[in-house]
């Protein structure tokens, strides 16, 4: 697989605090990774370390294979926009007069492409509104179009649903998924927001006390998450035999046990089973939603 940043062993101090105690990651390309925390976790130190604002104290990353030790570091960084904390645009300039400054700062050759950024985030209709004047997010979506000046392919967001309203949660997300899927734009989210994360992810990576505690899949955590009946029995692999004659869908857990990803009749799954010398021990519901998955983790980690 093909990654656009990865993190080794990254640690961050500040004083005798460690905010970062060896954290490993790895944003494939294409994805949209939802970097889960709670607050303290250590996702905006993280943020800013990939964005260059701040140095490791031990540990390395890199984006696009280069690492971040090599010289070439800050060229690859020109291929990534970062909206950190607030979104950095000027209250007393119009959403135009901000993309355009920006374009200066990047020293782009002309004003071309503007156009199609504010239209990309909505805000065609701005006109000459100061920005002070626009809504949390109207003002999140140009500081997400300032951090697209310059074509980045690596998009970073810290909390973009921070304050938002339920309207603005919804226009952010919108937007967030438009970039990856039309415009091909990997995303890293942070996020503590966990239900609203996974409207988007592709990927999560679940950090807790400075350290990444899991990174998976969204494919993998909703079978991890999905309903299912956890059977226990006294040889899997009888189970497994039987459930295939079933043309049922499962996984075996260990060799008692199995979680079926159906409603059985009980009563004709023990008899069928006891046809084989096979015992029933126990069968029960099992329900993990995404927010006990993530507490378990994290109490795991405890
Ligand atoms: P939040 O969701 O609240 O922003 P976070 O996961 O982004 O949380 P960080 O802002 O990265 O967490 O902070 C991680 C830890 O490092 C926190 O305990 C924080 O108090 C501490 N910390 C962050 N910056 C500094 C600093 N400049 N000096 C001392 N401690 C800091």
């Amino acid at each position: 697989m093909e990654y656009v940043m990865t993190a080794r062993s990254v640690c961050k101090e500040y004083g005798k605090f460690r905010a970062l105690s060896g954290l490993s990651m790895s944003v494939p390309k294409g994805a949209i990774y939802g970097l889960v925390g709670k607050n303290g976790a250590g996702k905006t130190t993280l943020i800013r370390i990939i964005c260059g604002l701040q140095t490791p104290t031990i540990g390395e990353y890199t984006l696009y294979g280069v690492n971040s030790k090599s010289p070439k570091i800050d060229g690859v960084r020109r291929r990534m926009g970062a909206v950190v904390e607030t979104p950095s645009i000027y209250l007393d300039m119009s959403a135009r007069q901000n993309l355009e400054e920006q374009y200066r700062v990047l020293g782009m050759p002309s004003f071309e492409g503007i156009d199609a950024l504010l239209k990309l985030v909505g805000l065609e209709d701005a006109g000459k509104k100061k920005s002070k004047n626009f809504s949390l997010g109207m003002r999140q979506r140009l500081g997400i179009a300032v951090a697209l000046c310059g074509n980045p392919d690596f998009l970073v967001l810290d909390e973009p649903a921070n304050g938002l309203d339920p309207q603005g949660i919804v226009e952010i997300r919108e937007l967030i998924l438009k970039l990856n899927r039309e415009n091909n734009i990997t995303v890293l989210i942070s996020s503590h927001i966990l239900d609203e994360l996974s409207r988007l992810a592709t990927h999560y990576g679940f950090i807790d006390g400075g350290k990444m505690i899991k990174e998976i899949s969204s494919d993998e955590l909703e079978a991890a998450c999905r309903k299912c009946q956890r059977a226990e029995v006294s040889d899997a692999a009888v189970l497994a035999r039987v459930l295939d004659g079933m043309n049922v869908e499962y996984r075996i857990i260990s060799d008692k046990e199995a979680d079926i990803y159906a409603k059985l009749n009980i009563t004709s799954l023990a008899k069928a089973l006891s046809e084989q010398g096979c015992e029933l021990i126990s069968i029960h519901e099992k329900d993990e939603s995404l927010e006990s998955y993530y507490l378990n983790l994290v109490s795991g980690n405890r």
